[in-house]
């Protein structure tokens, strides 16, 4: 470790972040033999946002034989669905399975990164001022880390319990709400798992709903010990599993309503029919929740159990835009106030701020920040010109609203891997003329999506351009980062 000194040898690759892209990274690097190579994680534990996320319910709506590594397929999933402490339980049996212990440095808050020309390296500093070197820098900080509240007044007013479905208060189970009244402002991905595990516990619930969104039905279930009993023994039927998820529920039926073709308009009707079927004699409620752009604009919710959770008599959906919040409660634009002893926000992340916490200062002084001031964009969603030797894990274009991540970080890490071993050592840097064409196909295609359809979603920018999100099938995308293009990299 360089720690405080300038003359001691670099490592080899210095990776940031310890969730599904950080240790996938780091796996490969032990696999290809490389043992000199640190991971850093401001946390105390591995696992990203499966570390952050511990809201109530909180789990993954892809299915747990898909989202796992394709090297790492593993029997002993409970459910169709993972729960969040099952995944995080797959993510540490990795660390130990490939032993990434000594490579590990938790609780270590990378703050800036700085290319040195002269020695070839990147040198790193944490948030008490430590350095470390290394050769290659590899980014894999997530999308999804930085809570974001809404902008809206008297959030410090508010004299209840407050918090972030991102850092769920310990001290608030879903017994802890018996008899208190909630506020939930936020019906995205995260409210859609938490709220129907107080809703039967809170006296009343008040969910602020700034617009609905299209549900379909999740099917989760339990695996019997047969059913793991046969994923331990049967051969190929994990793999079996894995491949019809990822072929038909993913790339086929959930690309549709991305891509807006009929079989899409077809989920839509689905999705109606699922409310349809779980709200049947309350109109009002369905009229509320009914969306008001096609389906696949907002990522897709997937559950069994949001519709019923609404639908009860101590919920109240309110979709009055809130406007303050007050010492007691939430306002709304028509003035009432809502009393509550808790407000929840699951009102999302600042994704679109890619990297936003770490000063990264590349060849020339070039500052990665002032270059993505009107929204971040990378090569391959890896790679950036002025900026050698660095690559990014789940950067913008990489994230999926059809299938599975860990697909799209598995293809980049290959894709990494592949490059390190063909510049031996040299340097690597993307060319402006590549990353240029690259976003001009990425702006081409993205035009033809349902994302930039009439709808707000965090995969736009301020200015409305959808830059998280890549477009096509994901399995185009493991075809795309097949082999680095030596013409679209400088000459070492
Ligand atoms: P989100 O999708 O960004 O949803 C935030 C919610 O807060 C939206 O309903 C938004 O309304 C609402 N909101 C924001 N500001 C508001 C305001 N001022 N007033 C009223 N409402 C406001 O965030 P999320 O639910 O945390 O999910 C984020 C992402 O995390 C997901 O898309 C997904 O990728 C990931 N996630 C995945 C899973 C999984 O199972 N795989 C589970 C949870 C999260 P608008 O819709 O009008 O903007």
């Amino acid at each position: 470790m360089t720690t405080g000194s300038r003359h001691q040898v670099a490592h080899r690759v210095a990776i940031i972040g310890a969730g599904f892209s950080g240790l996938c990274m780091a796996i490969q690097l032990k696999r290809d033999g490389v043992r000199d190579f640190v991971v850093f994680d401001k946390g105390s534990d591995v696992g990203g946002v499966w570390r952050d996320n511990v809201y109530p319910g909180c789990g993954c709506d892809v299915p747990s034989h898909l989202y796992s590594y394709s090297f790492a397929r593993y029997s002993g999933w409970t459910r169709a669905y993972p729960k969040q402490e099952e995944i995080l339980d797959y993510l540490h049996r990795c660390v130990r399975r490939w032993k990434l212990g000594p490579h590990l440095h938790l609780d270590t808050e990378i703050v800036s990164a700085q290319w040195e020309a002269q020695e070839g390296l990147w040198r790193l500093r944490d948030a008490s001022g430590s350095e470390y070197t290394a050769r290659v820098l590899v980014c894999g900080v997530g999308q999804l880390n930085r809570p974001r509240h809404p902008s809206v007044p008297g959030r410090e007013a508010f004299e209840g319990a407050a918090f972030h479905s991102a850092r769920w208060d310990p001290a608030w189970p879903p017994e802890a709400f018996a008899g208190r009244d909630v506020a939930v402002i936020g019906t995205g991905p995260s409210a859609v798992q938490f709220v129907p595990e107080i809703a039967s516990h809170a006296r009343r619930l008040y969910v602020f709903q700034r617009s609905a969104n299209w549900v379909i039905p999740k099917y989760d279930y339990a695996f019997g010990t047969a059913a793991r009993w046969a994923f331990r023994r049967v051969p190929g039927l994990r793999l079996a599993m894995r491949g019809f998820m990822y072929t038909v529920v993913g790339e086929a039926l959930l690309y549709s309503a991305i891509a807006g073709s009929a079989l899409g308009r077809g989920v839509q009707r689905f999705s109606t029919r699922h409310m349809h079927k779980q709200i049947p004699d309350d109109a009002e409620l369905r009229a509320k929740l009914t969306p008001d752009f096609p389906i696949g604009c907002k990522r897709i919710l997937i559950s069994d159990d949001w519709y019923p959770a609404l639908a009860r008599d101590n919920v109240e959906v309110v979709t009055e835009p809130v406007t303050e919040v007050t010492s007691s409660g939430v306002r709304t634009a028509d003035g009432r106030e809502r009393d509550a002893a808790v407000l929840i926000y699951g009102t999302g992340f600042r994704a679109t701020e890619f990297l936003a916490p770490i000063d990264i200062v590349g060849r020339g002084g070039a500052r990665l920040h002032d270059r993505w001031r009107e929204g971040a964009s990378a090569y391959l969603g890896m790679a950036v010109p002025e900026f050698p030797n660095m690559f990014l894990l789940y950067g913008p274009t990489t994230n999926l609203g059809h299938n599975s991540v860990v697909y799209m970080i598995e293809s980049q890490v290959r894709y990494i891997m592949r490059w390190l071993r063909a510049a031996r050592g040299g340097h690597v840097e993307v060319a402006e003329e590549a990353l240029a064409e690259y976003d001009a196909t990425m702006r081409r295609l993205l035009a033809r999506t349902a994302w930039e359809g009439g709808c707000t979603s965090w995969y736009k920018t301020a200015g409305g351009r959808v830059i998280n999100n890549w477009p096509l099938r994901s399995f185009r995308y493991r075809m795309a980062t097949n082999r680095p293009r030596a013409r679209d990299f400088l000459a070492p």
